[in-house]
């Protein structure tokens, strides 16, 4: 595996790979790899000539001091398991390569889907990821790029950034499943953060989603919301939401119609978590 610390060096790397090889998969993390992050490294060493991996905690995207403060590193497990799986080239750019002094922020018209949802809570935080995978697909100009369905909306917003700043013929999206603890939590770097008794309760999440699931055709979309909400708080979360929304443009809705999506986002004490899940 080739380490890159300047954009400058990986871009001059990949102009000379890009004559040898036909496809450039990339995967962008922001580190403390689990199964999740290593099913988008596996899809892309499947199907690319070569697999980049970048791992960066990219500051723009936290709306909350204390969340990027703690957010987990553990760059030496990562490398153990990027060269476990055979990832190609690992970049590791500090946060002066991907904002220069003089980096002038640009604003990307994602419209609705960065106001509902994570974007409602987590105010600027769709621009801020926007920001960064701006810079990386400038830079690395990947032929497939590997998100996770985790995180839903993202990757709806990137797919948006996508068409946004023309790359649609230069770079296609692919997205892979949400990959899970046995007990049905969501894989999540901020998993580590939790006790182990939040950690006994994290599953809760995943098990509001699927009862959502199970009686989505049985019941009223507002009586669904009102119990699996009720549920949740009565075992100690916090919910900022737990939404039924029409999967393609993620607008919450009232009746159990078309293709649809459950989305929820809860803190327990003060780690958020979010997860979702497809109802038809
Ligand atoms: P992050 O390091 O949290 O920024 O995530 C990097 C990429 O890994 C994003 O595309 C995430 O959606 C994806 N990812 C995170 N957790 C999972 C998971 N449990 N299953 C599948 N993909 C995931």
């Amino acid at each position: 595996m080739i380490f890159f610390k300047k954009s400058k060096d990986l871009s001059k790397y990949l102009t000379n790979e890009k004559l040898k090889t036909t496809i450039v998969g990339f995967v962008p993390t922001m580190g403390a790899l689990h199964q999740g992050h290593l099913s988008l490294i596996e899809s892309s060493k499947k199907e690319a000539g070569i697999t980049i991996c970048s791992i960066f905690i990219n500051p723009t995207q936290f709306n909350n001091t204390d969340d990027f403060a703690k957010y987990p590193i553990a760059i030496e497990k990562d490398i153990e398991l990027l060269l476990s799986l055979g990832c190609d080239v690992l970049f590791l750019p500090s946060k002066e390569e991907i904002y220069p002094a003089g980096y002038l922020a640009k604003h990307f018209e994602v419209g609705k889907l960065e106001m509902i949802l994570e974007g409602h809570f987590r105010p600027g935080h769709f621009q801020g990821v926007c920001q960064v995978v701006d810079r990386l697909l400038e830079i690395i100009i990947p032929d497939r790029l590997y998100l996770g369905a985790k995180d839903y909306q993202q990757c709806k917003v990137i797919d948006k950034l996508i068409h946004l700043t023309n790359k649609q013929h230069t770079t296609q999206l692919i997205i892979s499943p949400t990959v899970r603890e046995e007990d049905g939590l969501a894989m999540s770097s901020r998993n580590l953060r939790l006790n182990s008794a939040q950690r006994k309760l994290a599953p809760a999440l995943h098990e509001a989603l699927k009862y959502v699931q199970e009686n989505f055709d049985t019941k009223s979309v507002s009586q669904l919301k009102k119990e699996a909400i009720e549920e949740l708080e009565a075992k100690g979360f916090k919910v900022d939401y737990l939404e039924i929304a029409d999967a393609e443009t993620l607008i919450p809705s009232e009746f159990n119609s078309g293709k649809q999506i459950a989305l929820v986002a809860a803190y327990l004490d003060k780690i958020r978590l979010i997860d979702n899940l497809l109802l038809r």
